[in-house]
């Protein structure tokens, strides 16, 4: 502590998370049916975990960043001397330049608060005094007996997006008018979309509807825009109210005290969940803006689908908030299994058993295999002499290759060659006899007939 004693108060600590990454994905999680897990799966769930995490990360990643005294002249561009209408006129330009609703540059969102807390400072005839005199630690806490009034006690800075809204809200009479054809300002951004959560649907298929494609009417259960408030969730003939907790501004700073100075964060405002406005609930949906409704959806099933296949249908996920966009609704295929036909890809496997006789001598057998546009039977030739465990190519009678037109994958037959477990007398005498035969003429198997 003695190193940095006469600093101790002066070094700011401030957490690196920004005002987006707060307002922006928290809201979400503050949203009570966001993360409403998908019917019957962890799917939407799923997305409700990454949110959770995503936060987590962002707490354990708010980096703390040692902040030196800032030259509040340097940063509005003023001189020392400067009076309240040269002062009043850098701060409207500047927090218009680097306002992080209009300025997407990484560090505008630093710079703006910077300027607001240059323009607190200097604007105020008490303040500035101190700071002059004392610099800016001469503002922050243990200074309340030096005649800083309300600068005592906890000494942090106002939301720099109330000093910005003060100024321009009530200074411009037209409002946000300044902004014009740049988004809307402020709080139309604060109001941003919240994209819906996509949703999944699990559809089983029979073998042949997977192999050669098909078309389904499903109904899937998602939140749709609530029609009596036209999904805005706010009661129709009322208006929303500023929030009276964040004053509008979407969030609200905290003051933590540490051993290492004061720790200012700036979290999204509980009461409003960041969109700085209080409204009377839609008394249909809640407040939420969507109901939960079931729609038919006519689904077209590629060629080729496998299990474990998903099929993504655009926009057809839970509704957006705010106008956000909806989200995806996710098919997942599972597959029925086929009697005789198994499948590995593109590949189709099926056996077949024949005596050794038909092994030795060759035969014509009836497989079922993939016609066209449906199961076929064929006759396949099995040829003489053919090996127990020999596996018969059908080329291109495969399942279609998905996304391909035409390519399609073969059909392996696999020859079982049947050896009888009792035979009648007469087959066991002509066995006997064939034995005579192979004994007598040994060199018929090893060269041949000759
Ligand atoms: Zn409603
Ligand atoms: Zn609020």
């Amino acid at each position: 502590m003695s190193t940095v004693a006469p600093g101790a108060a002066a070094v700011a600590f401030r957490p690196v998370a920004c005002r987006k990454a707060a307002a922006g994905p928290s809201s979400r999680l503050l949203a009570p049916t966001a993360a409403l897990p998908a019917r019957g799966s962890g799917f939407g769930s799923s997305t409700a975990q990454q949110q959770r995490r995503q936060h987590k990360r962002r707490q354990l990643g708010q980096r703390l960043v040692v902040r030196a005294d800032r030259d509040f002249y340097q940063i509005l561009g003023v001189s020392r001397d400067a009076d309240k209408k040269t002062i009043k006129s850098a701060y409207r330009q500047l927090a218009r330049k680097f306002h992080p609703d209009v300025n997407k540059e990484a560090d505008a969102e630093d710079r703006f608060k910077d300027i607001s807390a240059a323009y607190e400072v200097l604007s105020d005839d008490e303040k500035r005094g101190i700071y002059d005199r004392f610099g800016e630690q001469g503002l922050k806490g243990g200074f309340a007996g030096a005649g800083a009034g309300g600068m005592g006690g906890m000494g942090d800075f106002s939301n720099p997006f109330d000093i910005f809204e003060t100024f321009f809200g009530g200074g411009m009479g037209g409002g946000m008018g300044g902004f014009g054809g740049m988004g809307g300002g402020a709080a139309r951004a604060r109001n941003r979309p919240i994209p819906g959560d996509d949703q999944r649907y699990d559809l089983r298929l029979d073998f042949t509807e997977a192999v050669f494609g098909c078309s389904k009417e499903i109904e899937v259960s998602r939140l749709e825009d609530c029609s009596t408030c036209s999904g805005s969730g706010v009661k129709p003939g009322t208006t929303p109210t500023t929030c009276s907790t964040c004053k509008g501004a979407g969030q609200v700073v905290q003051a933590v005290r540490t051993p290492l100075g004061m720790f200012q964060q700036v979290a999204t405002c509980p009461t409003c969940g960041g969109t700085g406005e209080q409204s009377t609930p839609c008394g249909t949906c809640q407040g939420d803006g969507r109901v939960r409704g079931s729609k038919r959806i006519s689904l077209r099933v590629p060629p080729g689908v496998d299990e474990g296949s998903r099929l993504r249908v655009r926009g057809e996920g839970d509704a957006g908030r705010r106008n956000g966009e909806a989200g995806d609704l996710y098919v997942f295929i599972s597959v029925k299994p086929h009697p005789e036909l198994r499948r590995e890809g593109a590949t189709i496997h099926s056996d077949v058993e024949i005596s050794y006789v038909d092994a030795i001598l060759g035969t014509t057998v009836k497989v079922t295999t993939l016609g066209t546009n449906e199961l076929s039977q064929v006759d396949l030739k099995i040829p003489a002499g053919t090996q127990p465990g020999t596996t018969l190519v059908m080329s291109k009678r495969g399942v279609p290759k998905l996304g391909t037109a035409n390519a399609r994958g073969d059909h392996l037959v696999h020859v079982k060659v049947k050896i009888p477990k009792s035979i009648s007398g007469e087959e066991k005498k002509l066995m006997e006899q064939l034995r005579e035969l192979q004994t007598s003429k040994p060199a018929a198997s090893s060269r041949g007939w000759f």
